[in-house]
């Protein structure tokens, strides 16, 4: 370490700026300032302590060599802090930017100062990587007879085909989509992902061999089985898209939509493609149910569409709770920490439990809370929606939801995001062609080694572990593919971060 007592010296972090508000609303830039590395930069670094009992490493599922990088980062050795992170992350360019950084919350420092700036420090080499022209192409130096197809182009795809591609292996994605990418293409903003770390990413990936097909969706276009039979292995990476409902009374009429039909057209937009769903968020009162990290991003969406107003509802209290056990991880971490587009406007209601969705269809007047209620209410939920009524809630002392039916009230809407989270994967066609077992909660199961109970076929990210973050889908998709090369040759050289749990 060039300073190893960097962190009695430098006791803060230095943190990324953001664009002013009224200048990011104005487009789907990086919130972010980026500035490359500064003169903050070694300093930051050499405050990781190298405390000798790295929690951090153990906090990342990749388990990230982090008081190696930073080392390297401290003494501005690019190149070598560099191939350090590349050892344990395929693209650390997103988990630089999206991850919630486990690693910080296990930071040693973090006792007594505030953490190192682990996920800036991951950033910061990977972005100067691409900017020195050290991100290259590694195309593996013999070719195997073998053969995978990876379906799905989320970030569990996108780890286990790059991995198995170096491997020497033949290797094919398959996405439904028309462009690749999964949650990071089309759900994650480009606020808060640019579309071009992934597009120059895929380029690398494409020279080192890796085929990609799009508008495939297999079951469909393709059977699952034949695609078993055409390849030596094949990897189910379709991600975890089957929402959580919300069906309230009303939940017909129109304007009530999930949050993934809402996300994907403003990125298609800026890639030059044509709407899907043409849902504009523009001049609308806007309800989003739900106010984790899909909630969050409907809102920065539904901001720079320019909404008239933005209410997300929050069945949790304001305040976190004071039991471990009621602190669910990361939508804990999402729900109190704020989010950019928090910061960017709209309003938060907390301890709010949705009852009705109600129409525009008569003039039939609920009488609730008329002073707070717009006019022309339809209590046969006809036409397109115009409010949600909603009543707080408490918890009782055996944690059951109470609601208090004297506070209930419409708030107006002309536009209602469901964004509660995702159940489980789209399995129907993959259950039904293969007869491949799924577990008690609807994901594919899969022993340790992400082994389906079908010959030859794996499963990785959210698919199997349930709704996650990308950070899990990378730390699976390379153990995945370790697990495949293995199967194929017999022995595997290919790191394996995690077992499938
Ligand atoms: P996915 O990314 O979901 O990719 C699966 C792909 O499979 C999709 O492209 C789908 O079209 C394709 N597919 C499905 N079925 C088929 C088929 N039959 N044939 C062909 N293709 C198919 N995590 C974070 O760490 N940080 C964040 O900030 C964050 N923000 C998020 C915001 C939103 C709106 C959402 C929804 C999730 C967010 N997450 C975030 C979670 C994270 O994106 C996911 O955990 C991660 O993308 C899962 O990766 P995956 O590869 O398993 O699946």
């Amino acid at each position: 370490m060039v300073d190893p007592k960097g962190f009695l010296k430098v006791r803060t972090r230095h943190e990324l700026a953001e664009r002013p508000v009224a200048e990011r609303l104005k487009d789907w830039r990086d919130v972010h300032q980026s500035t490359g590395p500064g003169p903050w930069t070694a300093e930051q670094a050499a405050r990781c302590m190298d405390c000798g009992t790295p929690f951090c490493m153990t906090g990342c599922p990749l388990g990230n060599l982090i008081p190696e990088f930073n080392d390297l980062l401290s003494r501005g050795r690019w190149e070598e802090a560099y191939e350090r992170l590349s050892l344990t992350n395929n693209f650390p360019e997103f988990t630089g930017r999206i991850c919630p950084a486990p690693c910080e919350s296990s930071c040693v420092l973090s006792i007594h100062q505030p953490a190192t700036t682990i996920k800036l420090d991951e950033q910061t080499i990977i972005d100067q990587a691409w900017s020195l022209g050290l991100v290259k192409p590694r195309p593996p130096q013999r070719l195997t007879d073998m053969t995978v197809a990876v379906v799905g182009s989320g970030p569990a795809g996108l780890a286990c085909a790059q991995q198995l591609t170096r491997a020497g292996h033949t290797v094919v994605v398959y996405e439904r989509a028309d462009a690749i990418g999964g949650l990071l293409r089309y759900g994650i903003p480009a606020f808060k992902l640019e579309k071009s770390l992934l597009d120059r990413r895929l380029e690398q990936m494409e020279a080192e061999g890796t085929r990609f097909r799009t508008g495939v969706e297999v079951g469909r276009d393709l059977g699952w089985d034949q695609l078993r039979a055409r390849y030596d292995a094949l990897v189910v990476a379709i991600g975890s898209t089957e929402p959580r409902r919300v069906d309230l009374p009303g939940r017909e009429l129109k304007g009530i939509h999930y949050a993934m039909d809402f996300l994907p057209d403003p990125t298609r937009k800026l890639m030059g493609r044509e709407p899907i769903n043409n849902i504009d968020a523009a001049g609308k009162d806007v309800i989003i149910i739900g106010g984790g990290d899909t909630g969050s991003d409907c809102l920065g969406t539904a901001l720079r569409e320019g909404a008239k107003s933005v209410t997300v509802l929050q069945i949790r209290p304001k305040e976190p709770s004071s039991r471990p056990d009621d602190r669910p991880w990361p939508t804990y971490a999402r729900l109190y920490n704020p989010t950019s587009s928090m910061e960017e406007g709209g309003h938060y209601e907390y301890a709010v439990d949705s009852l009705e969705y109600l129409g525009d269809g008569s003039d039939d007047r609920i009488s609730l809370d008329q002073s707070s209620a717009p006019t022309g209410f339809d209590r046969d939920h006809e036409g397109r929606v115009r409010g949600v009524r909603v009543v707080d809630v408490s918890r009782d002392d055996q944690d059951r939801i109470v609601p208090h039916p004297e506070t209930e009230r419409v708030l107006p809407a002309d536009l209602v995001l469901i964004s509660i989270g995702f159940a489980h994967p789209e399995t129907a066609t993959l259950t039904g062609q293969t007869g491949i077992g799924l577990d008690p909660r609807g994901n594919v199961a899969r022993d340790a080694d992400y082994a389906t109970d079908r010959d030859g076929i794996f499963v990785c990210g959210d698919a199997g572990r349930g709704q996650s973050l990308v950070v899990w889908a990378l730390a699976e998709g390379r153990s995945c593919a370790a697990a495949v090369d293995r199967y194929l040759t017999g022995a595997t050289e290919l790191p394996a971060p995690i077992r499938a749990d």
